[in-house]
């Protein structure tokens, strides 16, 4: 299976601990590296992690709160020391875009890469169309203008029965357009063998949906329906629920809804409050409510979706 990995950089909210660190995710699909809010303490943890700048094509922040955009000024200054090259496009609102060009002006005249700002909206929006991924906006519910990001790769093509193929003698000129295309074939009688007996399903296509801050939304369950792995956060447990609502944030319980209405497979907790001091009880509260797997994020953390 090719390459689409998660790996947790920073799992903690706005105060860093002794435990966690601000929020950042990079997501590794097929070689190429998309980081997802980048909080204080991110290119550490991406050099701790082994992985490369000149890797780095997209940078995605959610909002603007500290804890998520802080460590981006110290990383693209990083990386403009190293003759990287290429393009970085970053994601972000728009006061974001103008406090880091502003930054960038004043720290790093010279950059060996190009840097491009994706001016984003709190709205559902597909902002980028690969070869095989596609990223997707939609709005979350925060003190300030907030969006999740959704990761989805694209369905690859059917697969050959090679079997049935070799019994048929399908000239191999004829098979890009038999798995591609869904063409049948025409044997030389005339007589037609259609695709679904030469050809099997497609693998099923992964898909990632990171849901940052935000207050409680149940609509996200549907908005979600199908994902494979959902990261919500989780700054608190059941105990401070009216604290989650009244600063614009989540519980593990209210992430478990989520993740169970969408029918996903597994849910990954993070961005948790300083007022905790272990993680492993948001994954007991989330599995009370979700009945996939549940993962407590933790620096280092890497998975396969
Ligand atoms: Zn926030």
């Amino acid at each position: 299976m090719s390459e689409f990995q998660v790996y947790y950089l920073g799992c903690g909210s706005a105060t860093p601990t002794v435990r966690h660190l601000p929020s950042c995710q990079v997501l590794n699909f097929r070689g190429s590296l998309h980081m997802i809010d980048c909080g204080e303490g991110a290119q550490l943890q991406f050099r701790r992690n082994k992985l490369k700048f000149s890797r780095l094509n997209h940078i995605y922040v959610s909002h603007i709160h500290g804890d998520h955009f802080l460590g981006l000024p110290g990383l693209l200054s990083t990386m403009a020391l190293h003759n990287i090259g290429g393009k970085v496009v970053v994601h972000v609102f728009d006061e974001g875009a103008e406090i880091l060009d502003h930054l960038m002006r004043v720290f790093c005249r010279e950059t060996s890469f190009e840097i491009e700002y994706d001016v984003i909206k709190p709205e559902d929006t597909l902002i980028l169309d690969a070869k095989a991924l596609t990223v997707e906006t939609f709005p979350l519910d925060h003190r300030v203008p907030a969006v999740g990001f959704l990761f989805k790769e694209k369905q690859g093509p059917r697969h050959l029965n090679g079997e049935m193929a070799r019994f048929l003698q399908i000239p191999p000129s004829l098979i890009p357009g038999i798995i591609n295309d869904g063409n049948d074939f025409v044997r030389p009688d005339g007589s037609v063998v259609p695709n679904e007996r030469i050809t099997t399903d497609p693998t099923p296509a992964r898909s990632y949906a990171y849901c940052s801050d935000t207050l409680y939304m149940p609509s996200l369950g549907e908005r979600l329906r199908g994902v494979n792995t959902i990261y919500h956060e989780a700054t608190y447990m059941s105990d401070n629920t009216h604290k989650a609502e009244a600063r614009g944030h989540s519980t593990a319980a209210q992430a478990a809804a989520v993740a169970q209405a969408a029918g996903a497979q597994r849910l990954v907790l993070g961005h948790y409050s300083q007022a905790y001091d272990a993680d492993e009880p948001f994954a007991q509260e989330a599995a009370t409510i979700f009945s996939g797997e549940v993962i407590a994020a933790h620096e280092g953390l890497k998975i396969d979706i």
